[in-house]
């Protein structure tokens, strides 16, 4: 097919979709596209023929059906702040990105189950405030709620800063709908607490990016809102007290410890330094700190507790210092601390970064390791180790040493990501703890992933999306 045979099949089917779902819905000009054509990090840049923003579950499955039938590929995504390039095409010009931004409806509430339907493109916060409206607790957060989606913390299981206590997007979904390859539409908005009807097939949607299915509704967990919380940030002077402080603070609260995030000192320093608004949350400098919360049922339950840890705790001198957020907008000020780091990072030049996971327990002698290691390669680099400890969950990011020239900083990527990985490999660990694959890891997967579960995971895919529809080049 020449060019101008190319285009005009193109324009037929823009022009289909258009006739199915409303001509301002199907987006074909070039700088309209734009925005969803390159990912959050601009790394990933694609083509599309054009992007669909069907409003219902059947429009989806039109989108899906009148693309099988071209031959054509498909994207879903959500609010495309996903961090592995999975929301956006791959850019050999065939594919249609669906965004489900449309889909905006939270369907049903329901306080005796705790349940709630909404739909795959409400935002997280919108989720949020739709639970605080009927006293209750939708409790995935992050730091990119405003425009994450339901369908793409679904699609990445995403994680958060409240795991610890309520788990992952996995374990907040009781039932899903989903619009499979060949346009058929899977009815699983169950609320049922107990089905054991055979496979568990919710499971396989949940964290599989768009490559297996496009969910379009799901079912999620509420939970009590919580009457008190106690915020606090403590200063320690090394990973093994932030191990003994974590131990001593789950054995006294058990669920109602909810935050347990570890920050190094470089940390602090590049938030101040970036973020002029931002103070020094504890007056000493101390190498760790460790921003910790507690919630509770009751009113005064969340200080009460706090407070008795965190005295123990600098007892025992696992802790150097500690200050609580004494009103809202101290509590703020930490979170916004906790929630500048990736982003002053980025303002502080170039870095490279893993998303991993170990056993909790191995946290400490992880980070010694690795980091040996790696300033063994280049000694004055700048290890940013941080994230949610309290669910091995590290954000293990190496900084340029200052005043290095970034871009050569950036070509010895592949020695450092082989140190971490090698490590991650020897305590089977995981190499995307909450951010997925996409095309990012999709390699490093196919040389780390038990060769068995490779298997099973293309016989799943070849079972549910047999001609490779669903977002190509992404995961496998
Ligand atoms: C500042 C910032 C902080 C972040 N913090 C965290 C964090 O703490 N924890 C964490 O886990 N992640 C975090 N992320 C990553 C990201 O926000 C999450 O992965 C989020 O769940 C993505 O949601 P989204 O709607 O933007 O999905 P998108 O980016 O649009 O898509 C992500 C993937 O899901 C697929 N997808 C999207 N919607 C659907 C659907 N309806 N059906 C099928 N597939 C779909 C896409 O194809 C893609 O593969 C952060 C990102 C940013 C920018």
């Amino acid at each position: 097919m020449d060019m101008t045979d190319a285009s005009k099949v193109s324009s037929m089917i823009v022009a289909e979709l258009k006739a199915s779902l409303g001509e301002a819905y199907v987006i074909d000009k070039p700088d309209e596209m734009a925005h969803y054509l390159t990912d959050w990090r601009k790394r990933f840049t694609g083509k599309a023929i054009c992007v669909v923003r069907p409003a219902s579950t059947d429009e989806v499955a039109t989108v899906v059906r009148i693309a099988a039938q071209h031959g054509l590929n498909i994207v879903p995504q959500g609010g495309n702040t996903g961090l592995v390039g999975g929301s956006v095409p791959i850019g050999n010009g065939n594919e249609i990105v669906v965004s489900l931004g449309r889909l905006n409806k939270v369907r049903d509430i329901d306080t005796v189950s705790d349940v709630m339907v909404v739909e795959a493109g409400v935002s997280l916060a919108s989720a949020q405030e739709a639970a605080l409206n009927v006293g209750r607790l939708f409790p995935l957060s992050l730091a990119s709620e405003g425009t994450a989606t339901i369908g793409g913390a679904i699609s990445t299981n995403a994680g958060g800063t409240a795991v610890l206590a309520y788990g992952t997007m996995r374990d907040l979904v009781v039932g899903l709908e989903v619009v499979l390859a060949d346009g058929r539409i899977w009815n699983g908005l169950g609320k049922l607490k107990k089905d054991n009807t055979g496979y568990d097939l919710k499971n396989l949607f949940v964290g599989s990016e768009g490559t297996l299915g496009i969910v379009t509704a799901a079912v999620v967990k509420l939970f009590p809102e919580p009457k008190s919380r106690a915020t606090a940030f403590c200063g320690l002077a090394s990973t093994e007290d932030a191990m003994a402080f974590f131990k001593l603070a789950k054995a006294e609260a058990g669920p109602e410890l909810t935050t347990f995030e570890l920050i190094p000192r470089l940390g602090i320093e590049l938030v101040l330094k970036h973020f002029p608004d931002t103070r020094d949350p504890l007056f000493f400098k101390h190498q760790w700190y460790v921003m910790v919360e507690f919630s509770s049922l009751t009113a005064d339950g969340a200080d009460t507790l706090a407070q008795r840890i965190l005295f123990d705790s600098v007892e025992k001198a696992y802790l150097e210092d500690s200050v609580f957020a004494v009103t809202l907008a101290q509590r703020d000020e930490f979170w916004r601390l906790r929630e500048y780091m990736p982003e002053a990072q980025t303002r502080e030049g170039a870095s490279i970064k893993h998303d991993i996971s170990v056993s909790v327990d191995t946290i400490p002698s992880f980070i010694e390791m690795v980091v040996n290691d790696i300033t063994a390669l280049i000694p004055d680099i700048r290890p940013f180790v941080f994230g949610h400890m309290g669910d091995g969950n590290l954000h293990f990011n190496l900084q340029a040493p200052e005043g290095a020239d970034g871009a050569e900083f950036l070509k010895r990527a592949n020695e450092i990501h082989e140190i971490v990985y090698r490590h991650i490999t020897a305590v089977q660990g995981s190499i995307s703890a909450e951010h997925g694959i996409g095309q990012v890891k999709r390699e490093r997967l196919a040389h780390t992933k038990d060769p068995v579960a490779l298997d099973l995971m293309r016989t799943l895919k070849r079972a549910l999306d047999p001609d490779g529809r669903l977002n190509p080049g992404k995961v496998l």
